[in-house]
């Protein structure tokens, strides 16, 4: 099998990140006998100075015909003027529009080798294992919005609209990962308030029932949901849930294992390519300096084989890699402790190579 995966770098600490995570899916290719095309593509910021536009017609050509893409980050001071005729996120919201990803995929799994650095206590983030679905092309970001004048002042409006298709497939994407992972899915709306949620709640249940019967299943409001996350985070599998409860929701969760430099995501679509990126930015504090942490990105490395490539042993022995340098003590900078010995950005890409091979 050989697939093609778009790299698009991007700016700050984008490119460092990214070449030490296309090393490593090197290297898990010749072990595991696949092979992967790259090509390396612009996006944000550098796509700006070189064809004054964040998302040029020729990334998003490329990007469509890949099997996946893997992205670092866009950004940075230098593009942040507010009267700038563009900007480098529009880049980034443009390809997931264009390339349909209406699901929003994030592993909550607080590495045990770092369980202390998490803000909650050792009982309660032990075991914990998430995969967050966050709807993201619907809902209050997307719906009818306005402002308008009144006699006295002004009203503003959003409106949450959802579809019964939009959750169909997002719900039917979280119940196919959740049958590979401990079969249970908890959906997160807000019911007794909002009519979309009630509309959510009986496709929910309906997709689940009919199709998918081994799946144990539950409702959560979403009140609700933002306490459990941080009192009884262990309790859940696969969470699946609209756009604007999944931003918020997401963001909290990520928190859970203490450090922003080990967490991956993905966005998916049908059909068409997954885009894979860590959740932290383009950290314009420390780009060109060499400490940056490349784990996050070498984990959506993992997550792109797993969902995009169907390859669950090579994700699985990249993500056992990491595992296995965190616990041999190994630290870059943002998750090392006070007075702990940190290593650089290429040292650490090296040192998970290493285990690869071993
Ligand atoms: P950030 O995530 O870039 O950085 C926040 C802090 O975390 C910084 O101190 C940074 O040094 C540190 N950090 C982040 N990633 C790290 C890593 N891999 N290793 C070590 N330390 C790391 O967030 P920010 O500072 O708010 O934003 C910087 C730029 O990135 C902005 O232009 C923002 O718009 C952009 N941004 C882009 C994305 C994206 O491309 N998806 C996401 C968030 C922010």
């Amino acid at each position: 099998m050989s697939a093609k995966i778009a790299l698009l770098p991007g700016d700050g600490i984008g490119p460092e990140v990214v070449a030490e995570a296309r090393a490593v899916l090197e290297t898990v290719g010749q072990l595991f006998g696949q092979t992967f095309e790259f090509t390396s593509h612009l996006i944000g910021g550098c796509a700006i100075d070189a064809h004054g536009d964040p998302l040029p017609a020729e990334t998003l050509e490329v990007c469509r015909k890949a099997d996946a893409i893997l992205l670092g980050a866009v950004g940075g001071p230098k593009w942040d003027d507010p009267t700038a005729k563009t900007r480098p996120e529009v880049g980034l919201l443009k390809i997931r529009k264009e390339l349909g990803l209406y699901a929003n995929l994030r592993p909550i799994k607080p590495s045990p080798s770092l369980i202390d650095s998490s803000p909650l206590k050792r009982h309660i983030i032990e075991g914990t294992d998430i995969l967050f679905f966050r709807e993201l092309t619907g809902g209050l970001y997307f719906g009818k919005s306005g402002l308008e004048k009144t006699e006295t002042g002004e009203t503003a409006f959003n409106t949450m609209i959802y579809s019964t298709h939009e959750v169909e497939r997002i719900v039917r994407m979280a119940c196919q990962a959740a049958m590979k992972r401990r079969k249970k899915v908890t959906s997160v709306d807000k019911a007794n308030v909002l009519e979309a949620s009630r509309l959510w709640r009986r496709v929910a249940e309906r997709i689940v029932k009919t199709e998918f019967p081994e799946i144990q299943y539950d409702v959560v409001l979403v009140d609700a949901m933002a306490m459990h996350l941080i009192s009884k985070p262990a309790a859940f599998d696969v969470v699946v849930t609209e756009n604007m409860f999944g931003d918020i929701l997401t963001d909290e969760g990520s928190m859970l294992p203490g450090s922003l430099g080990l967490l991956p995501s993905a966005s998916l679509g049908e059909p068409g390519p997954g885009l894979y990126e860590p959740i932290h930015g383009s950290a314009p504090d420390i780009a060109g300096k060499g400490v940056a942490n490349p784990l996050a990105t070498i984990l959506a490395a993992a997550m792109l084989l797993r969902h995009s490539l169907n390859l669950e042993k090579p994700a699985a022995a990249i993500e056992d890699a990491v595992e296995a340098v965190l616990k041999a003590g190994h630290r870059t900078k943002d998750i090392a402790a006070a007075g702990e010995k940190s290593i650089g950005t290429k040292e650490m890409g090296k040192l998970v190579l290493e285990r690869l091979k071993a």
